[in-house]
């Protein structure tokens, strides 16, 4: 059994009134790719949302690299430090990329490193120029977000994640908001990050991609895990009626 790098145990988080994760066991093992597929408001962002620190949870554990997530109650006790150390082995990329608009591509990806891990700015600009060389972006680091198209954005948001040397990238639909002739860009990069080993859990309705890239599919069903399997499994013969419901509506 490999060792988990994710793990998540019996976490519980409502907005207010509303039960949106119940009772979420999951584990994610170094170098898997992990897809989440579900009904829009299943709790996929809120999940992931949730393993970064961006959303607290009132019950259960998350543990990312040996270092448990503090849950709300511990957050008001002064634990930021703690998910702050979870936060820097974590990379995010978002539907909408949330560039700083402001800042040019390269800024956008030396930021973090040279605020956060105090990297010189030189050194900061040397990894974000091989980064965006992989992402193919390197003829654009001077550019501003809004002179590049989504698909382009998205790499570079793809780069800043990898900037900060995260141990797991979590992806929220990253391709859903681009136009169709840009998906395909978007997930050259994400598969080539796997085949290099990256730790990946990636919301996507990209289904042709999951069956390709992903070690493993779990469905998310009103905030439970409903079932868990090969993509082999999961789309080929699921077991479950409501992961067949939602499968012959988005396949
Ligand atoms: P998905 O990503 O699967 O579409 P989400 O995790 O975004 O689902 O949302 C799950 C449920 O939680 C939905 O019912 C949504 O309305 C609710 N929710 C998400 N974020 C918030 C929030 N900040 N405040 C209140 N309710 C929220
Ligand atoms: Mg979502």
């Amino acid at each position: 059994m490999p060792t988990s790098i994710v793990d998540i145990k019996n976490v519980n988080k409502s907005f207010g009134p509303a039960h949106v994760l119940r009772g979420v066991d999951l584990q994610v093992a170094k170098g898997e790719v992990l897809v989440i597929i579900g009904a829009s408001g299943s709790g996929k962002s809120t999940l992931i949302r949730c393993v970064n620190g961006l959303e607290a949870f009132q019950e259960g554990s998350i543990t990312v690299d040996g270092c448990e997530l503090p849950c709300e109650a511990d957050r008001e006790l002064g634990e930021e430090k703690r998910l702050n150390a979870v936060r820097r082995g974590v990379g995010m990329v978002f539907q909408q990329f949330n560039l700083f608009p402001h800042k040019t591509v390269l800024e956008n990806v030396t930021l973090a490193p040279m605020r956060v891990r105090n990297k010189s700015q030189a050194d900061a600009e040397a990894t974000a120029r091989r980064l965006l060389k992989r992402v193919g972006m390197q003829d654009h680091a001077l550019k501003y977000p809004g002179q590049l198209s989504g698909g382009q954005q998205q790499r570079v948001a793809i780069a800043r994640a990898l900037a900060m040397e995260p141990h797991v990238m979590l992806f929220d639909e990253p391709t859903s908001a681009l136009d169709p002739e840009m998906v395909g860009e978007v997930l050259d990069v994400m598969r080539e990050l796997a085949t290099e080993g990256m730790t990946m859990m990636i919301v996507t309705h990209e289904m042709g991609f999951a069956r390709e890239v992903a070690n493993r599919v779990v469905f998310i069903d009103r905030g439970k895990i409903l079932e868990d399997g090969t993509p082999a499994e999961i789309f080929d013969a699921p077991k479950e009626d409501r992961t067949r419901t939602f499968l012959s509506r988005v396949l």
